[in-house]
This record gives structure tokens, sequence and C-alpha cells, in this order.
């Protein structure tokens, strides 16, 4: 497969004037994932999935960095559907070939509308339908259709645009500044000096790669990061493979493994941060040796799990920083210079390019305008229902994964649980869905979408103000935990006076 061409006609318009029961916005790993369960819950259903890019796959065709992976293992990043055969991290490039798969498979080549942006959707209680605007084609010629359910799959932040912060003085450097998620496919960087600004996954992941044949890359952090240095291979998923059992049962056991590791993970770093936080810093040491400075730039202040840890395959990071093709500054930027950065503590950076491994935008709802009955509705003034639904708008589902756990984790049981309330919607002969508070809901006390004092990363808590709120008891939280997700979502009771049907 030439992973550089779009999978469908981009510039199908057959959509337009059309009527379809569902409309699954995006093509990444959730609107896949979406398509899948409703072909397999609900094979009457008319449906089509409209994606803004020429390629699937979201953030796996976006980002072309050097040395793009998964942070997570594809046991859990995977389907639950769709047994994943290779090494648990996995290339950019073998998660578009494994979606690629997952398209052929589930026949939806055809339902995908590429160049196909979802730029306002206005919904009419008269007819209990959606009428969607798209932009189409290269031209971004508007179009309409209708649908009666809106599955929203267009992931949490701008494809367009990563988050740069506005440096003083960054005019005047005479290099690139590339931000990673726009990343220049022709960049050269061999023998030139970069500073990656950032110490997050992303910067984890391309300073061993770029290390490769750049002359040096200082990572520039303003605090430490915790990481996770594991090995590329699983001898466990080995072993499996080697007994030559089926690949759909050692799928199975191998998700089962990594999500109780990072059960035990995830409650140790509530129970006893300290052990953990002192066991992820010795992981750093064991690769760096006693001399090197850990305390100053690898301890951070907060607990583990309270930002994101970054996954090190076989310690690459640290490899590449022993090697001393890398190393680590920890301060703050003043300035650019034309040659570079002048730091806080008044030392100087020489570059040649600048790399801001500074995070996404977050967006909601793929920045689509949403009108109820003539109105416009700012999803910030809406209650989350289960984190999927948001009160006071019908007939639409979003799909936020998990942060700590692999996103899709969350999606597969969002796609079930939204399969469900369409399955009652039919049983009710209802057309219409819509999340509303009861009386007893009435007093909540709201909370953001993501508690910061349980997850902070920058991302998230710079776009927390466009985000639903939460409110203090079920159906009005989304937990971001997947131990209770997977009992509570479905089970959940569709017939607790908070969804109208009508
Ligand atoms: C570099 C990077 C690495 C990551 N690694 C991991 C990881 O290892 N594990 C993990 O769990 N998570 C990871 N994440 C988070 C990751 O984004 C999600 O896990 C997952 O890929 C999201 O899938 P998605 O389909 O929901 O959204 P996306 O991948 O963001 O895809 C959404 C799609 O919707 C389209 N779209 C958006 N708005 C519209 C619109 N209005 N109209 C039409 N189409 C639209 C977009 O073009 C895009 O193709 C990573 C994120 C980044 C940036």
């Amino acid at each position: 497969m030439n992973m550089e061409h779009p999978i469908g006609d981009p510039d199908r318009a057959a959509l337009g004037g059309q009527h379809l029961d569902v409309l699954i916005v995006g093509a990444g790993i959730s609107g896949i994932d979406a398509a899948h369960h409703l072909q397999d819950r609900r094979p009457d259903a008319t449906f089509a999935m409209v994606e803004s890019k020429d390629r699937f796959g979201g953030t796996w065709a976006t980002h072309k960095f050097p040395g793009i992976r998964s942070d997570s293992d594809l046991y859990t990043f995977g389907f639950k559907w769709k047994p994943w055969k290779g090494l648990p991290i996995a290339s950019a490039d073998e998660i578009l070939i494994y979606l690629d798969e997952a398209i052929e498979e589930n026949d939806l080549r055809d339902k995908i509308h590429f160049r196909s942006e979802v730029v306002r959707a206005d919904w009419d209680s008269e007819t209990q339908r959606w009428t969607v605007t798209l932009r189409q084609g290269p031209e971004g010629e508007e179009t309409q259709l209708t649908c009666g359910f809106l599955w929203m799959c267009a992931g949490y932040y701008r494809h367009s645009e990563g988050y740069m912060p506005d440096w003083p003085g960054m005019d005047q450097f005479k290099g690139p500044i590339i931000h990673p998620q726009t990343w220049p496919e022709d960049l050269d960087y061999a023998g030139k000096r970069v500073v990656v600004i950032g110490s997050g996954a992303t910067a984890a992941t391309l300073i061993p790669a770029m290390a490769k044949t750049a002359a040096h890359i200082t990572m520039l952090q303003r605090s430490p990061t915790y990481y996770y240095p594991r090995p590329k291979l699983d001898e466990f998923g080995e072993t499996l493979k080697a007994l030559e059992l089926d690949d759909a049962l050692v799928h199975d056991i191998m998700r089962r493994k990594f999500l109780y590791e990072q059960k035990v993970t995830i409650k140790r770093s509530f129970t006893e941060p300290d052990v953990l936080a002192r066991e992820l810093i010795d992981g750093a040491r064991a690769y760096l040796g006693p001399d090197y400075d850990i305390e100053t730039h690898f301890t951070p202040s907060y607990r583990p799990w309270r930002q994101r840890v970054a996954m090190v395959p076989d310690g690459d990071l640290f490899r590449t920083i022993r090697s001393g093709k890398a190393s680590v500054v920890t301060d703050s930027i003043a300035r650019f210079t034309e040659t570079g950065l002048t730091l806080e503590s008044g030392d100087t950076l020489e570059a040649d390019i600048i790399v801001a491994a500074t995070g996404l935008t977050l967006n909601a709802l793929g920045d689509v305008a949403l009108i109820v009955d003539g109105k416009p509705v700012d999803i910030a003034d809406s209650w989350t229902h289960r984190g999927i639904m948001f009160s006071g708008i019908p007939n639409l589902a979003s799909v936020f994964g998990y942060l700590r756990t692999s996103w899709t984790m969350r999606a597969d049981l969002v796609s079930d649980y939204v399969c469900r309330v369409m399955d009652q919607m039919q049983s009710r002969q209802a057309r219409s869905v819509v999340p509303s508070l009861r009386e007893q809901d009435q007093d909540m006390i709201a909370s953001p979408w993501i508690d910061p004092e349980n997850f902070n990363s920058g991302y998230i808590t710079r776009g927390l103000h466009l985000m639903p709120k939460q409110g203090d008891h079920q159906p009005w939280v989304m937990t971001q935990d997947y131990h209770t997700d997977k009992d509570d979502l479905p089970a959940a009771d569709l017939d607790d006076g908070t969804l109208i049907y009508s």
C-alpha cells in the first residue's frame, strides 16, 4: 500500500443532498471503530464518514516528525475486534497499515468521503434532523446533507496547527522554527545543531531519531518529566506467539496484561506516589549513570501520572543522552536571538534549527458550529452526559478517549454505548434523544471536563474553558477510568430520566 495516497476518491461529492441515518465525522482510529460498531450492531443504518483531510488515520496521518510512533502498546491502542500482531509499540506507518486493513476488512472504503470538512450543523426539532454543512474538495465548495444522528470522532485537538507560544524575538532567529505537528518533510537536519523545546512524549520520540544524523540535540525543558523505559520486545508476548496460539487469543491476553499493568501503576500513583516516582527516576539513573545530574533534569515536582508518563523504548532517549549526541538543559527561555536562545539563567544555546515540541491546541467537536433550533450552542455551557453526549444537544455523541490508558479503550466503550442508545431510540420509536437535567440534578456542583488535580498536562488545562462541565454524580461525570467504565457504561440505565426520547 502506498501510504502517501488517499484510499478513496477525495472529490466524491455524492453526499450533497443525501439523507443518512448517521454521519460519522473523522476517519481516525475512533471514526473507524465507530463505523465498525455501527455496521455490526445496526446493519440497516445508512451512514457515511466524512474526513477533512485527504487521508484516513487522523493523528497518525497528521504527524510526520522523525521517529513518530505510538506511546501506548497496540494491544490496547488497537481495536478489541482486530488482533495486533506486531511488537507492542508501533510506528505511524504500521498503525496506518493496521487501520487500512481494518477499513478493507470492514468494507468501509466507499463510506469515507475525504476532503469533506463539517463546518456547521443545524438541528431542527420539527424534522428531528441535523442539516450538516460541509466544505468539500480542493476548492472547499459548500454542500449540505441531512442526518438523524451526528457521531463526532473528530479527536481532541486542531489538526491544522499545533500550540506555539509567542516568545520574544522569535522573528529574529535566522533558522527554521518547527512545530512537530507541521513537520516539513524536506527539512534537512543532518550535521545541524538542534534545540528541542519541551520534554514530553513527542520530544522523547523525535530526539533519538534526529540524533542519528544531527550534529547535536539539546532538549530544553522548563521542568523535568517522568519517563518509563521498557523493552521494545515483550518477552511474555513473544512466548505466547511461539506457542502458536490463535492471534485473537494472543491479542486478548496481551490486552489484559497491559491493562492490568496500567491499572497497578495508576493505582500506585495515588497510593504510593513517592515509591513510584523513585522507581521511574531510578530507571533514568540506571541508563545515565551515577554521575549524571538526575536531581536537576529528571526529578519532576509532581506526582507521577498527573501528566502522561512518556514511554522510552529500550531507553533510547537515555542512551542518546549518554552517547553525548543529546543533552538536557533545564531552564526557561528569555528570548530568541539570531543564532539561538538566551535563557533566564543568562546562558545561551546556539542552534541551526529550533523544534518547539510544545503540544497541541485542544478543540471541541472538530470546531463545528452547532445550532439548535436557530440558536448557536456553545458546548462549554452544556453538561457532559457520561463524557459522550451533552445536555441540550439532541442526537449527537462524541468520542473522547482516555488520557492515561489507551484512547481506543474508551472509543470502544463509547461505540457500544452509542449503538445501545440508538437501539433504545428504535425500541421507543423515537427519532430524537436529548440529555436533560432532572429535578435532582439542578443544583449539581460543576467541575471542569478534566479535573486538573487529577491530570494537568498543558494542552488540557489551556483548553478546558472550551469543554463541557461535569456534574458531581452520574450520568453527568466522565470518569477517565477504564476500570470503572468497563462495568458502568455497558450497564448504564438509558431510562433514568436524563435521556429524553421523542
Ligand atoms: C503525536 C501523538 C501521539 C499519540 N500517541 C498516542 C498513544 O500512543 N496512545 C494513545 O492512547 N493516544 C495517543 N495520542 C492521542 C491520539 O490523538 C489518540 O489516541 C487517537 O489517535 C485519537 O484518535 P481519534 O480518531 O479520536 O482522533 P484523531 O486521530 O485526532 O482523528 C480525528 C480525525 O477527524 C478529522 N476531523 C476533525 N474535525 C473534523 C471536521 N470538522 N470535519 C471532518 N473531519 C474532521 C481530523 O482531520 C482527523 O483525521 C497521540 C497523540 C499525538 C498527537
